[in-house]
Order: structure tokens, then C-alpha cells, then sequence
């Protein structure tokens, strides 16, 4: 039963009460009537029954059609009214009867009123009296006797007062019932959601505990919270959240606790009974708890997820030791094939000089090409693992893109020259000269590309082309396209050509040689640098693999477009005629390369004097006035880096400042920035390019002489 139909049923059963009281006493006044003027007996009987029959029909026709008791006490009382008004003018009666006919109009009024809704009752006393008064007035005139009047007031006086009192009992009644059944609702529903609180709370497979604000004690505890913990409820209660803390964070704990806000997440170590840790997520929400300010904590165990996030930051650290020890590997295998390829490409070279006969000439290009080759392939494989280690960085430098294009073809023609067939550069007019970006990235993509170009083309020739396809005022997307008439790639081979280790055909390993790690590298290079790379081929007309860099412009540096064009026109004879009688340190340990670069730079005509550690160099240079350091980085005693951190700190500015180029077996990507972080002017790996060297010798030495 909702509230509603509880206070209706209640109040229609006073109603009934009101109503049969009234219906009483009007019956009373009717057979009082009766015994009064006898002579009009079957009038008020027929009046008496009269009322009842209206009374019942009216309950009969409310509840079949279900009107609502106000409505259907108003249309009650009006035909009522009209009836007796009816019968009132137009029967022709005594005064007496006519009294009688007002009174029985006023208590079927209030019956009817009291009946269907108390609210009426006022209605009904407002309207006896009125009648009352009426009556009084009107009969007094015509001369009736005063007792009857009298009498008759007294009895219809005292009905309407009861009539009243009851009323207003009712009504104060049906307010308390009211009120205490809105109370009893409220109190139904109050125990009902602490019950449940009651039950989230102890049953919540949480733990839970309910500490207070002002001193930290445990006040309450959850049964989960009992379990994970260890210790009891009595227990609990004389602990404060604090004890659950390790000794060291306790402070922290306090002033986290101290910062007043809800629904704040923090992660503790929590120590359980036993002594053992327990890694937990503390949600704190500020309730009341009986009256007082509490905090609510909800601990979360996260023992198991903390475990396992240990786990795997070891396991990360391990997958990255075990990266660099790969990187380290590599290094040092590196040094370790570069070394004896030093030897032996350098000494060859020196050989070619000597006095051969045709044959002998023959087997010693044989092995200089054979030497150039395994370079090639140990460079692919250094690059390869580490680009994949994720240990490249792309450099931002000011370079001068025209310079960078001539230097490639001149290189690359060597090749496409002997082969019989042309290589050519088409740069777009529209592109820029200087840009910023890495220079040796884009140079090692190009080489790869017009190399294998040239390679898998017999007749005809390769181009390079250079276009800007986008630009906005501050960078240019530069598109670079080479193209040759070769043999092409087959359309079903071109999607897998940039995987690792993948060639179009078997055949190609052997007629050409190659890892199949050009392409892959190259690829990886152009999308480090936000670039896209893709082919298009026709399997025996030819391909042109095309890729797309983004690069910033740069202004124009004047100073370092006079030194490349400088160097560029200077034949080798007028710069050893220029750098003769210079005099050069040479830091090497290992014989077989001590004894070649000696014999390279001494048949320069430099002086050259041989340190055979980083230990030796520092002694030496304090001793001797050098032109310049030649220095190998890996040696025993100290090495290369630390040398040149060594002789750069040193006091003396007369040789804190000498031109130090490093000469290293390691090739891998990132070695030339770690000599440049050390100190080093330059950089040339081993095996090394006596041209090379002879270019950047000349170089540091010219601009040493230009500041000097
Ligand atoms: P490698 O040349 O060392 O084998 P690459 O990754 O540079 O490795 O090339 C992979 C393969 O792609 C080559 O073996 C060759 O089959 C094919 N390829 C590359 N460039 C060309 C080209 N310009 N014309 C025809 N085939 C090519």
C-alpha cells in the first residue's frame, strides 16, 4: 500500500464514524419530531427514510462510478438543497414542518459533506448556522411558541458542534497519521540504506577500514579487511592507519593523510601482521561516521600487478643490456674485421705502385675489388643492426645540397664508367641549395640506390632527379627519383624488395653479389626522417625508385660554400706542395696500420711520429709542436676519446688547440658524434681512403694555418 492509500483508508473509516453520528442525531430530531407534532407523523417518517435512501444511493453510485468523494459530495449536497427548497415552496405546510424540512436539509448537507472529505465539514457548519439564523428570523414572525424554537436550536446546536469537534479531531488525526506515516516511511527507508551500507560495507570484497580524521585510529573494519591484514577488530581498533605504514614512509603518510580532499588515490606499502609486505592503492573518501568526520579507505591489493611490473622492468632492463651488449658486439666485431681490412686494402693499394707484370696487376685488382665488397656487405650489416637496435639519430645540420649531389655522381661515374654507361644529375632549378637536414643519411640512401642502379643496368644509364614537389617559405618537400634502364623488377617481387635479405631473384646474389640490405636500410633511413620511399618498374625496361624528404631552408652559408669549392679545385699536387714538411702524431697501436699509415703519409712528405697509446700522445704533444694528431680511438693503456679529452683540457693553448682527426675501425652509425663530443676535429674510418685522408689532413691543417 503506497502512503497515499494508507492515509484514504484511514480517513474514510472516520468519515464513516462522522457520518453515522450525523445520520444519528438527524434520525434523533426526526422521531423527536414525531412525538412533538404526532399529528404529522408519516411526513417526517417518510423524510427520515428519504435521507437514508439518498445517503445509500449516493455511496452506491461513488463507488461504482468512482467519482471522487469531493465531486461527489457537492453533487450531493445541491440535489439535496433542490429537493427540500423544491418541497419548501411549493407543498403547503405548517412553520413547523417547515423547520423540520430546513433542519433534516441541514444535516443531510454536513452528513453528506462529512461522508466524502472533512475539508466539507467547514462548509457544512458555516451553512446550519446560516440556516439556523434563517429559520429564526422567519419563524418568530409568524408566531410560534418560543420553546420549540428553543429546543429545536439547543438540539441542532449541539449536533453541529459534535458534528464540528469530531471534524476537527479528524482532521488533526488524519494530519498526525500523516506525519507519522511519512516518519515511519522515512525511518523504513533510513534503516534500510544504513542495513545496506551495513552490508556493502562488511561484505565488500575490499578491505576496508574507517579511520578518524583527528587521530588517525581505526574505527571500523571490514570483514576482507580482518583477512588481508591478520589482525582481529580488537586488534585494529588500537592501531592507528599510520602503523599500517612502513616505518620510513610514515611522515609522507601523515602529510598526505593531513591534505584534506576526497576521493584521493595513492599507492603504500602497507605491512601486515606477519611482517610481510603488502604493495596497496589507497582510494580515502571523507564521510560521516556517527556524527564525526571520517575517512573511508578502500585498499586495493596490488601486490601481484607491483610484482609484475618489477618483472618486467627487469626483464626490460635485460632486453636492453642484452641490446647493448649485441651494439657492443658489433663494435668491437667491427673493429676487430676493420683492422685486418685496413691492412690489407691499404697495403694492396701500395703494392699497385710497385713494379708488376700484367698478371700480377690483375690478381691484385682482384683483391681490391673482393676487399670493397666485403666492406660493403660488413657496412650493410653494422647499419642494418643498428638502425634496427633503434640506436640511429637523424642529424639537423646546414648542408649544401648541390655539393652533396656533385660529390655522389663524381664517386658513383667511377662506376657507371666502367660499366660503359652514363649516370646523370637533373636538379630542378626550383629546389633549394641549402637546407638542413643529415647529409650523410641522404648521401648513404643515394649511394645505395645509383649503386644498385648501376649494378643491375648494362646498357643505357641511370638519372638522378631532383625535384621540389611541395614547399612552404621556411621548408621544401624535396623528391629525388633514380631512374635507370636495367633489367627492372619483376611487379610481383617489387612489394617484398625493401624486406631484409630479399632479392628480386636467386640469381641475383650471384651475379651481382649483395646482402639485400641496401634497400631495407635505405628505406628505414628515408622514414626516420619522416620521408616516403617507393618503386616504380617494368621488368626489363628499367625502375626508378623514388623517395620524399621534408627539409627546412637554410641561409646560405658563404664560408662553408667557398671551403668545398676551394677543396674541390685544389689539385693533390698543390696541396701536398702546401702541407709539405708538415708534422703529424700518428696514435696507433696495432703494427701492420702503423706501418701503413707511416708509409702513406711519410710518402706525402709529412714528418710523422708514431705514439702507440693515448698515453704516449699526451707526453708527446707536450714535447713537440704537431701540425696534427692522426688518432686510432681503440687502444690499450687509454684510449682515443679520453686522449682527446685530455690534450683539449690541458693547459697549454699551444696544444689544447691542435686539429685532431680520428681514424677508427668502428664504422657504426653514432661513432662519428661520439668523437665529435669528445673533441675531435674530424673523422676518417679505416679502412681508409688515402684521398680521403688527404683531403681532411689538408683541410684542418689550411684552416689551422688560416686562424693561426
Ligand atoms: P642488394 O643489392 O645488396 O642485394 P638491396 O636491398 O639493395 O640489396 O636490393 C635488393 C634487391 O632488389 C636486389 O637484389 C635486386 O634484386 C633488387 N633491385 C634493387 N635495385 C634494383 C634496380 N635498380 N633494378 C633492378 N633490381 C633492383
Amino acid at each position: 500500500m503506497t502512503l497515499q492509500e494508507q492515509i484514504k483508508s484511514r480517513i474514510s473509516k472516520q468519515h464513516c464514524l462522522g457520518c453515522k453520528v450525523a445520520f444519528g442525531v438527524n434520525i434523533l430530531w426526526g422521531i423527536s419530531n414525531y412525538f412533538i407534532f404526532s399529528e404529522n407523523k408519516w411526513t417526517y417518517v417518510t423524510i427520515n427514510l428519504c435521507v437514508a435512501a439518498i445517503i445509500l444511493t449516493s455511496i452506491i453510485i461513488r463507488t461504482r462510478l468512482k467519482i471522487s468523494g469531493e465531486n461527489m459530495g457537492l453533487i450531493a449536497m445541491l440535489s439535496t438543497l433542490t429537493a427540500f427548497a423544491y418541497i419548501y415552496n411549493t407543498a403547503d405546510l405548517i412553520a413547523f414542518q417547515k423547520l423540520t424540512f430546513t433542519h433534516a436539509a441541514a444535516f443531510i448537507g454536513a452528513g453528506m459533506f462529512l461522508l466524502w472529505h472533512y475539508k466539507y465539514s467547514i462548509i457544512s457548519v458555516a451553512y446550519a448556522i446560516l440556516i439556523n439564523s434563517l429559520y429564526y428570523f422567519l419563524f418568530s414572525k409568524i408566531n410560534i411558541d418560543d420553546y420549540l424554537i428553543q429546543g429545536a436550536l439547543m438540539v441542532m446546536t449541539t449536533a453541529f458542534f459534535m458534528v464540528v469537534s469530531i471534524q476537527v479531531r479528524y482532521a488533526l488525526t488524519i494530519k498526525e497519521i500523516e506525519a507519522n506515516i511519512r516518519l515511519s516511511e522515512n525511518q523504513r527507508l533510513l534503516k534500510q540504506s544504513s542495513e545496506q551500507h551495513k552490508v556493502l560495507f562488511n561484505e565488500n570484497p575490499i578491505p576496508m577500514l574507517i579511520c578518524s580524521i583527528e587521530t588517525d585510529k581505526i574505527l571500523k573494519i571490514n570483514f576482507k579487511a580482518e583477512q588481508a591484514y591478520g589482525y582481529n577488530l580488537k586488534e585494529f581498533k588500537k592501531l592507528s592507519i599510520l602503523d599500517l605504514h612502513l616505518s620510513e614512509d610514515r611522515l609522507e603518510a601523515q602529510r598526505n593523510f593531513s591534505s584534506d580532499k576526497s576521493n584521493v588515490r595513492s599507492i603504500w606499502s602497507h605491512q601486515k601482521k606477519d611482517a610481510t609486505i603488502m604493495e596497496v592503492e589507497i582510494i580515502e573518501k571523507i564521510i560521516d561516521y556517527k556524527g564525526r568526520p571520517s575517512r573511508l579507505l578502500s585498499i586495493n591489493d596490488i601486490t601481484n600487478v607491483k610484482n609484475y611490473e618489477k618483472k618486467l622492468i627487469r626483464a626490460k632492463q635485460e632486453a636492453e643490456k642484452s641490446k647493448e651488449m649485441q651494439s657492443q658486439f658489433l663494435s668491437n666485431m667491427s673493429h676487430e674485421i676493420r683492422t685486418p681490412m685496413n691492412g690489407i686494402i691499404g697495403i694492396t693499394r701500395i703494392l699497385q705502385n710497385t713494379e708488376m707484370d700484367k698478371e700480377q696487376k690483375h690478381f691484385l685488382n682482384a683483391i681490391i675489388k673482393s676487399s670493397e665488397n666485403l666492406m660493403v656487405i660488413i657496412n650493410d650489416i653494422l647499419d642494418f643492426s643498428k638502425i634496427d637496435a633503434g640506436k640511429v639519430t637523424i642529424e639537423k645540420t646546414e648542408f649544401d645540397l648541390d655539393n652533396l649531389l656533385t660529390v655522389n655522381q663524381e664517386i658513383m661515374a667511377i662506376k657507371a664508367q666502367e660499366k660503359g654507361i652514363y649516370l646523370t644529375v637533373d636538379k630542378d632549378p626550383s629546389v633549394p641549395n641549402w637546407i638542413i637536414g643529415d647529409p650523410v643519411r641522404l648521401n648513404q640512401i643515394l649511394t645505395n640506390l645509383v649503386g644498385n642502379a648501376i649494378k643491375f643496368t648494362e646498357t643505357g644509364g641511370v638519372n638522378i632527379a631532383v625535384k621540389t614537389i611541395e614547399s612552404t617559405q621556411t621548408t621544401s618537400k624535396i623528391k629525388f627519383s633514380v631512374s635507370d634502364t636495367g633489367i627492372g623488377i619483376p611487379s610481383d617481387k617489387i612489394d617484398d624488395i625493401f624486406k631484409s635479405f630479399t632479392q628480386a631473384s636467386d640469381s641475383t646474389t650471384r651475379t651481382h653479389g649483395g646482402t639485400g640490405l641496401g634497400l631495407t636500410i635505405s628505406k628505414q633511413l628515408v622514414e626516420l626522417q619522416d620521408g616516403q620511399i617507393w618503386i616504380e618498374s617494368e621488368f626489363g625496361k628499367g625502375s626508378t625508385f623514388n623517395f620524399v624528404i621534408t627539409y627546412s631552408h637554410a641561409i646560405q652559408n658563404t664560408e662553408n660554400n667557398n671551403k668545398t669549392i676551394v677543396l674541390k679545385k685544389i689539385t693533390n699536387e698543390k696541396i701536398l706542395e702546401e702541407l709539405k714538411g708538415i708534422n703529424i702524431l700518428l696514435v696507433e697501436d696495432h703494427p701492420i696500420n702503423q706501418m701503413l699509415a707511416i708509409k702513406v703519409l711519410t710518402d706525402w712528405g709529412f714528418n710523422v711520429d708514431l705514439a702507440e697509446n693515448g698515453l704516449i700522445s699526451l707526453k708527446m704533444v707536450g714535447e713537440k709542436e704537431y701540425d696534427l694528431i692522426l688518432m686510432d680511438i681503440s687502444m690499450p693503456e687509454m684510449d682515443g676519446y679520453t686522449a682527446t679529452k685530455e690534450i683539449r683540457s690541458g693547459a697549454h693553448t699551444s696544444y689544447s688547440q691542435i686539429p685532431i682527426v680520428a681514424m677508427t675501425a668502428s664504422a657504426l652509425i653514432g661513432e662519428n658524434q661520439k668523437c665529435f663530443k669528445a673533441g675531435m676535429n674530424d673523422y676518417i674510418t679505416k679502412p681508409f681512403d688515402p684521398q680521403n685522408l688527404l683531403e681532411k689532413i689538408s683541410n684542418q691543417v689550411i684552416s689551422k694555418l688560416k686562424r693561426a
